[in-house]
C-alpha cells in the first residue's frame, strides 16, 4: 500500500517547529549535515532515492557500504501498524494475543529474508540468528519487543525490532560479514513485566507464570501460545558471556529529544526505582466541632510532605525524580478529619546511591513536617528495581557513531524500563533512543517519524560493525 495510515500527520519535525519545510530527500540527508562522501564514515545518499547509506571502513577508507533503507523501514512499520489496530487508532498487540502471534509470524519472515535462522526459546522470545565468520564467538545481540499495551502505539518496541533487523539486513546486503554471530531478539511480553528478558536473566520465579496476562490468559498460557514452555523457564536463563553485548533501539517515550530537536539519545542507563508506602497518623475527629488550633490532621501533614517532595527533588542538583502518585485518607469522609493518610513515594535515578541519599533526605524532611503538625509519619519500602547502567564502552561507541553519522545526539538516562535492563544482568548493554513526538507513549497518539527510526537503524548498523571489529 502506498498510503501509510499509521502516520497520518505527515509533518516532519522541522515543519512542525516552523522552520523551513524540507523535502523528503533533504530529510534523508539531514543526519549527514556537514559530511561529504569522502569524509567517511558517514551517511551518503543513494542517488536513486529511498536509501541512505552508511559508508563503512574507518578514516575515510572506501569500503562496502551498509545502506539502511527508509522505504523498507516505512513499509514494515506500516505493516505492523495494521496488526492489532483498533477503532481508536491504537494498537492492541498484547503478549500471546492473536495479533502478537501474527506480528511474530510476519517478523519471522523478515528475519529469514535477512538470512537469519529463526527460533523461539523456552521463554517465548523470538530469535533470529545470523552466523558470523567465527561462529564460536558469543553473538552480538540486538532487538526489542513487538508486543504492546492495550490500545498502545505503533512505535514502542516495534521501532526497535524493525530498526535492529534493518541494521542487520543492511550490513548483509552490503556484503559485510561480521565475525560474531548476530542474534536479533523479539522479547516475549515486555509490556506486562518484561517476562522474556527477565527469564533470560534468571529473574522470573515459576509462580509468576500464574499471574494474569493482558486479555484473560495467565502469563504461562500466553507464553505457551507463542511457543515457550512455562514449566521450563529455569532452563532458559543465560550465563554471563552468553551475549557479547546487547544493543536496543527504543523510542524515548519522553519529550527531551523531540523538544530539543535532537536525533539520537545515547542512553547512559536505565534508572533504578524505589517505592515506599508512607503512612501519616494523626487523630480522627469531628470536622465541625474540632477547633483548628487543636487538630492533629494527617492530611495537612501529607499535603506539606507532598509539596516538600516536589521542592526538595527539584532543588537538588542532578536528574533524580520523585513522585507521589497515590493518596488515600482514612476513614475518608467529607465531615471527618482523617485519622490516617497513606500515600506512595517513588524515587528514580541512574544511581542507587543517589536514590538512597535522596530518600533519606525526604524522610528527614517528612519527619520534621509531621512532628511540627503533631502527627507521625512512617515509611515502608515495598518495591525496588535496580538501576541498569549501560556499558561505558557501548555508551561511548553509540555516542561516537551517532556523531560520526552527523546526528545531533545527547547522553541521557532512560526513565522507563526496557528489556535491556534485564539483559544487563549478564551482558554489557547499550541503548539508542529516537524521538517521541511530544513525549507521548502508551497511547494511540504515540509517534516517531520513519526518518527518525531509520536514523536509529543506521546507528545500530554502524555500532554493530565497529563492536564486531573491536569488542571491549
Ligand atoms: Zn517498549
Amino acid at each position: 500500500m502506498s498510503q501509510i495510515p499509521a502516520f497520518p500527520h505527515g509533518r516532519t519535525d522541522r515543519e512542525r517547529r516552523g522552520s523551513s519545510p524540507l523535502s523528503r530527500r533533504q530529510l534523508l540527508l539531514r543526519g549527514a549535515a556537514g559530511l561529504t562522501a569522502a569524509a567517511a564514515p558517514g551517511l551518503v545518499r543513494d542517488a536513486a532515492g529511498g536509501h541512505f547509506g552508511l559508508r563503512t571502513g574507518a578514516g575515510g577508507q572506501t569500503g562496502p557500504r551498509a545502506e539502511v533503507r527508509l522505504d523498507r523501514v516505512a513499509d514494515r512499520m506500516e505493516q505492523l501498524s495494521r496488526i492489532g489496530a483498533g477503532p481508536d487508532g491504537g494498537i492492541s498487540r498484547t503478549a500471546g494475543s492473536d495479533a502478537d502471534l501474527a506480528a511474530r509470524e510476519l517478523y519471522a519472515g523478515w528475519l529469514r529474508e535477512a538470512g537469519c535462522e529463526v527460533r523461539t526459546d523456552l521463554a517465548g522470545n523470538q530469535i533470529g540468528r545470523l552466523e558470523g565468520s567465527e561462529p564460536s564467538l558469543a553473538p552480538l545481540a540486538t532487538g526489542s519487543h513487538l508486543d504492546s499495551v492495550p490500545s498502545g502505539g505503533n512505535f514502542d518496541g516495534a521501532a526497535g525490532c524493525v530498526a535492529s533487523l534493518e541494521a542487520v539486513a543492511a550490513l548483509g546486503e552490503a556484503g559485510i560479514r561480521l565475525r560474531h554471530p548476530v542474534e536479533i531478539l523479539n522479547f516475549f511480553n515486555e509490556e506486562n513485566g518484561k517476562t522474556g528478558s527477565r527469564v533470560l536473566a534468571g529473574e522470573v520465579a515459576p509462580e509468576e507464570m500464574d499471574l494474569p496476562a493482558y486479555g484473560g490468559m495467565t502469563l504461562g498460557e500466553a507464553m505457551e501460545r507463542v511457543g515457550g514452555s512455562p514449566e521450563r523457564i529455569a532452563e532458559a536463563a543465560l550465563a554471563p558471556g552468553a551475549f557479547e553485548s546487547f544493543l536496543e533501539l527504543h523510542i524515548e517515550q519522553g519529550p527531551t529529544l523531540d523538544s530539543e530537536g535532537l536525533d539520537i539519545g545515547v542512553v547512559e542507563g536505565i534508572v533504578g526505582i524505589r517505592r515506599f508506602r508512607v503512612t501519616v497518623t494523626g487523630v480522627a475527629n469531628h470536622a465541625g466541632t474540632t477547633a483548628m488550633a487543636i487538630r492533629r490532621d494527617p492530611m495537612v501533614t501529607a499535603a506539606r510532605i507532598v509539596a516538600a517532595v516536589h521542592d526538595e527533588t527539584l532543588e537538588r542538583p542532578g536528574r533524580q525524580v520523585a513522585t507521589v502518585g497515590y493518596l488515600e485518607a482514612r476513614p475518608g469522609a467529607a465531615n471527618v478529619i482523617p485519622g490516617e493518610v497513606e500515600f506512595t513515594l517513588e524515587v528514580r535515578d541512574l544511581s542507587m546511591e543517589v536514590i538512597a541519599s535522596h530518600y533519606e533526605r525526604l524522610r528527614a524532611v517528612a519527619q520534621e513536617i509531621a512532628a511540627r503538625n503533631g502527627t507521625e509519619v512512617h515509611f515502608e519500602p515495598y518495591y525496588l528495581s535496580r538501576a541498569a547502567p549501560c556499558d561505558p564502552a557501548l555508551v561511548d561507541l553509540v555516542f561516537d557513531v551517532a556523531g560520526d553519522l552527523g546526528f545531533r545526539r545527547v547522553r541521557m538516562p532512560s526513565g522507563a524500563g526496557h528489556d535491556a535492563q534485564s539483559i544487563a544482568v549478564f551482558a554489557p548493554i547499550g541503548m539508542v533512543f529516537v524521538p517521541s513526538r511530544d513525549g507521548i507513549s502508551h497511547s494511540p497518539r504515540e509517534w516517531t517519524s520513519i526518518e527518525e527510526i531509520t536514523n536509529g537503524a543506521a546507528v545500530i548498523a554502524e555500532a554493530l560493525r565497529r563492536r564486531d571489529e573491536a569488542p571491549a
